[in-house]
């Protein structure tokens, strides 16, 4: 088995392989009918490929990257898988099933490097980028349990572990393969890309015309505060962030959805709101508001119903949309910023 992930190749990748190799690229589009509709783990059930062609596809290429190590099932529905790399490290991805919506939240990176201090993910620190085929590769293997029940994965947001735009290539490359009319078919509004605010990545996903629609983890209303739980916002602080926004709202003519945990006494006070406000009110966004969850840091607790209410009621007022997120998958750790296991690395022989 070749080492390479086939899911990895873009379309034109492929076709430039399958011609090098003497065979006509029309192949390409078969092969990747087969991984991307077919849904298929094998190259040997690939039946209008050549046997020829099927042999230097297994010489050259893997099909499969992740071995399933365990699965959750949480009482509200969530789904959460644990998958094993090739190299032995484990990352984790969430279905999240709502009415006709079926989401799934995938990882990028094995761990995070970017140590916000209210997620469990970056506890883990950072091991390695995820490849374009481990990205497709966790969606596929939700594709293939909905389809046991007749079911499809209506959107992707890739707020797993790990900082996407930390590994723009090959986010951006997933996105590509996932937006393909022929094979995923997946609209761009349907792929959701979150960032704590990488800036000058920012610009380069407006340039490179990813599709994919944008979530920025404000969190921080203030360089101050944002600074001290947020620590990329040293590097670009908010006014570089809001500027990077307002580009991808002016170049894609979409509107920025700013993610926004709620930390008692921190993020979540009459002070934040009116800062918030101030944000938002000027920009064409709308806010996702979410309790924290359990992280490992006992100085972030969630705020009471009533500090939430007030918060809520401040920035109602100024008509800003802001929508307060039930969180899923609580009791199965698979919520945001929940994300992380102990990476112990499998002995070899
Ligand atoms: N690294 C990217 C995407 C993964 S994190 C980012 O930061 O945007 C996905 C989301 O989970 C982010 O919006 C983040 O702010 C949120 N999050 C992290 N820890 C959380 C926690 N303990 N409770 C609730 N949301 C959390
Ligand atoms: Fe990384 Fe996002 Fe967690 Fe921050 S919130 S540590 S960027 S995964």
């Amino acid at each position: 088995m070749g080492m390479l992930d086939i899911k990895s190749l873009s379309t034109s990748e492929l076709k430039g392989w399958t011609e090098s190799i003497s065979h006509k690229p029309f192949r390409a589009d078969q092969i990747q009918n087969w991984l991307f509709k077919g849904l298929v783990d094998s190259f040997d059930v690939m039946e209008n490929v050549p046997v020829d062609l099927r042999d230097k596809l297994k010489y050259h290429f893997r099909i499969q990257s992740l071995e399933e190590s365990n699965r959750l099932e949480s009482t509200d529905g969530t789904i959460k898988f644990a998958f094993k790399t090739h190299d032995g490290h484990f990352i984790e991805t969430v279905l999240i099933p709502a009415r006709e919506r079926f989401s799934v939240c995938v990882s990028t990176q094995i761990g995070c490097a970017m140590g916000c201090t209210f997620c469990r993910t970056a506890t883990m620190g950072f091991i390695r980028n995820l490849e374009t085929g481990e990205i497709l590769e966790q969606i596929i293997r939700v594709k293939r349990l909905l389809a046991e029940q007749g079911a499809d994965v209506t959107n992707i947001i890739f707020m797993g572990m790990g900082e996407p735009l930390q590994n723009l290539d090959n986010v951006h490359r997933a996105c590509v393969t996932l937006h393909e009319r022929k094979h995923l078919n997946m609209g761009a509004k349907r792929l959701t890309i979150s960032t704590s605010g990488v800036v000058p990545k920012i610009f380069e996903l407006i340039e490179r015309e990813t599709p994919c629609h944008l979530a920025v983890s404000l969190n921080g209303t203030n360089d101050e505060m944002r600074s001290k739980i947020m620590p990329v916002n040293r590097r670009w602080p908010m006014a570089e962030l809001l500027g990077a926004c307002d580009a991808y709202t002016q170049k894609t003519g979409n509107e920025v959805t700013f993610e926004y945990v709620m930390i008692q006494g921190i993020t979540c006070t009459p002070q934040a709101a009116k800062e918030l406000l101030k944000i938002t009110q000027q920009r064409s966004c709308k806010v996702n508001a979410i309790l924290i969850n359990a992280s490992e840091n006992p100085a972030h607790l969630p705020p009471t119903q009533k500090e939430v209410d007030e918060f809520l009621d401040i920035v109602r007022a100024g008509e800003v949309k802001i929508t307060m997120r039930t969180p899923r998958g609580r009791d199965i750790l698979a919520a945001c910023g929940q994300l992380a296991i102990k990476q112990k690395k499998v002995a070899s022989c």
